[in-house]
C-alpha cells in the first residue's frame, strides 16, 4: 500500500484519534509538541496525544508523515488490514487500488456502526460491573448487619 500518492487527498485520516500506552508515550516524548491535547482513556487505560483537530501528536502536518516511522505502534503498523473493517483504509485497497467515493461511503459507515455498536457494548459493560459492585456492597451490609 503506497499512501504517497493518495496524502493529498485523504490527509492522513487514518492518523486521526489514535491511542497508544503509556510505554509508547514515555520513549518518543521528546517529539510531543508542547501545545498537544492529552485525553486519558480510563477504560482501555490509553491515552491519545491529539491535535485540536484530532491528528496524532506523532504526525509531522508539514511533510505529511509520521514521526515515528521506524517504530510505529501495533495499531499503525497492522493498519490497512482488511480482515478488520475498522483497520480498513477508506481510501485505498491493501494492493493500492484508489476507492470509489461510493466505496469510502459505504466502509465509512460500516466503519462507524461498528464503531457505535462497540461504544454501547462497553457503556453496557460499565452499567452491568457497577449494578454487580452496588448487589455486592448490599449483601456484605446486610452481612455485618446480621
Ligand atoms: S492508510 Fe489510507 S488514510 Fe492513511 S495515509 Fe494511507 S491512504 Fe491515507
Ligand atoms: S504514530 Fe505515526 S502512523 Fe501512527 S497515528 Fe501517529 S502519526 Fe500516524
Amino acid at each position: 500500500m503506497n499512501c504517497n500518492e493518495m496524502l493529498h487527498n485523504c490527509k492522513a485520516a487514518c492518523c486521526k484519534g489514535v491511542t497508544f500506552s503509556r510505554e509508547t508515550i514515555e520513549k518518543h516524548k521528546a517529539l510531543i509538541p508542547a501545545d498537544i491535547h492529552i485525553v486519558h482513556i480510563k477504560k482501555t487505560g490509553r491515552y491519545r496525544f491529539v491535535t485540536k483537530d484530532d491528528y496524532c501528536a506523532f504526525f509531522n502536518r508539514g511533510m505529511l508523515m509520521c514521526k515515528v516511522q521506524d517504530d510505529k505502534p501495533k495499531i499503525c503498523q497492522a493498519y490497512g488490514d482488511e480482515s478488520n473493517i475498522i483497520m480498513t483504509c477508506s481510501w485505498m485497497s491493501k494492493k493500492g487500488r484508489i476507492r470509489s467515493r461510493q466505496e469510502r461511503r459505504k466502509i465509512e459507515r460500516e466503519k462507524m456502526r461498528q464503531w457505535k455498536a462497540a461504544v454501547k457494548r462497553i457503556s453496557q459493560e460499565r452499567i452491568n460491573e457497577q449494578r454487580a459492585i452496588i448487589k455486592h456492597k448490599k449483601l456484605a451490609k446486610n452481612a455485618s448487619n446480621n
